[in-house]
């Protein structure tokens, strides 16, 4: 792979440096920076400004509201981006654009993508992930909310759970159940959900840093429309394999530039406690600085999979499994470098709980210790660490299968 950049790359790195320009005050130090209120008013503008030049899905079709860039594009709009500390788009976008959003480009016909597509780069539509239930996780085709069809709607019985950023979302696209006899990959459809109505309803959970993120979603006789499937009805499974790959990878291609920029405020805390020079904190520092060069590598060779309708398969669980294993341990340094001061965090939280904290962040114990509680989450979320390995083991060095339970036999 060429990591030459073209003279085009560089032009058009110009032009979103001069949108960058515009966008933010003169005395700019990144969203990270911003009180709660200032972060929210900033991201809203910043992602009304992006999806007026189809920059919110850069590498859709501009009839789509994109801006059908290819993947070095994507990646430098991406980079300028976040190391000017502007976020790419709201919280709900991982949801809407990267999963569901590529997803349809690759499974659903033109009218659908038509009436989708352009409303969530808008933001009109806002979309939240509907898979994991009390008893299907891991085992995914576990999943037990049915839907029937019934005339020119789908009828919807269940439970969601694990639901992240339900409380901001308007639909859901949920994976369920519409034929219970057939095998259990194959019984499934992937339906597009309205929330707001009387057959939905959503409810908290609180989490390890005492936040309310996600929720469990109930359904009891909820409905939607006939056509509102992506891909073809019994056919889910292959579609949220698609949607899983997309989570894995497009969440993943611009997490080491914010690993940098967080690995940069992580040298400056163990310089400001004096710790740079013990061999423990020094080894563990120059083990973060490789993976974070590593990943950078990785991505970028994930990214330009992602040209002319390809979907990202098996290789995104190296990146989603590098990049969550690598922020657990830079977190736990963190912790280390902190020390008896992580018990008795002050200063202001991370208000970014998904990732690393935002750029500009300050380098205050609430803030990092906030962090490291919501790495945990990223070695479980779209896929536990030990599912990854098994996806890397069986399919990309085709060793033997694991062991699958056997099915239940009636006695
Ligand atoms: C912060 C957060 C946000 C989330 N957001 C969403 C969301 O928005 N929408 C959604 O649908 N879901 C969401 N999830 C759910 C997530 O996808 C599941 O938690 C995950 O798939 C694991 O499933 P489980 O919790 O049921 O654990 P289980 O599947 O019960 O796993 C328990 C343990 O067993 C291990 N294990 C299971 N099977 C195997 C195997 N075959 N081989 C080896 N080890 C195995 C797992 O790795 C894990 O350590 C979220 C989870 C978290 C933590």
């Amino acid at each position: 792979m060429d990591l030459q950049e073209s003279p085009d790359i560089a032009l058009f790195r110009a032009s979103v440096r001069a949108f960058i320009a515009q966008l933010v005050p003169g005395d700019w130090r990144g969203i990270g920076a911003l009180d709660l209120n200032g972060r929210r008013d900033f991201t809203a503008r910043a992602r009304a400004a992006l999806a007026e030049r189809g920059w919110v899905a850069p590498t859709w079709p501009a009839e789509y509201g994109g801006a059908g860039l290819g993947p070095t594009e994507q990646i430098a709009l991406g980079e300028e981006l976040v190391r000017a500390g502007i976020p790419t788009g709201a919280e709900s976008d991982a949801f809407g654009i990267s999963m569901l959003g590529n997803t349809m480009l690759r499974h659903s016909p033109p009218e659908l993508c038509e009436r989708f597509l352009p409303r969530l780069v808008s933001g009109e539509y806002v979309f939240c992930q509907g898979f994991s239930e009390p008893g299907a996780g891991s085992d995914l085709a576990a999943l037990a909310t049915r839907a029937v069809r019934e005339g020119d709607r789908w009828l919807i019985n269940g439970q969601k759970l694990w639901s992240s950023s339900a409380h901001l979302a308007n639909w859901m696209f949920v994976l369920a159940r519409t034929d219970p006899d057939a095998p259990p990959y194959k019984g499934l459809s992937m339906l597009l959900v309205p929330l707001d109505q009387t057959g939905v309803e959503i409810r908290p959970i609180r989490n390890l840093t005492g936040e309310t993120h996600f929720h469990e979603v109930f359904f009891t006789d909820a409905v939607t429309d006939a056509d509102l499937v992506v891909g073809e009805e019994g056919r889910g499974w292959p579609v949220a394999m698609t949607l899983l790959g997309f989570e894995r990878a497009e969440t993943y291609v611009l997490m080491p530039i914010r690993l940098r920029d967080e690995l940069d405020r992580l040298t400056d805390l163990i310089v400001s406690r004096g710790l740079e020079d013990d061999p423990d904190i020094r080894q563990r520092l120059a083990w973060c600085h490789v993976q974070v060069e590593q990943l950078r590598c990785q991505s970028l060779r994930l990214a330009t999979r992602l040209v002319d309708g390809h979907e990202p398969g098996p290789q995104a669980a190296v990146v989603k499994l590098l990049t969550s294993e690598y922020h657990r341990k830079a977190t736990e340094l963190a912790m280390d470098v902190l020390g008896l001061d992580a018990l008795v965090p002050t200063g202001e939280p991370s208000p970014n709980w998904y990732y690393t904290d935002d750029p500009g962040a300050p380098n205050s114990s609430a803030s990092w210790t906030s962090v490291y509680l919501n790495a945990r989450a990223a070695t479980i979320y779209g896929g536990s660490s030990q599912i990854q390995r098994g996806i890397v083991g069986e399919m990309l060095l085709g060793l033997p299968k694991e062991p699958r339970p056997r099915p239940a036999t009636a006695s």
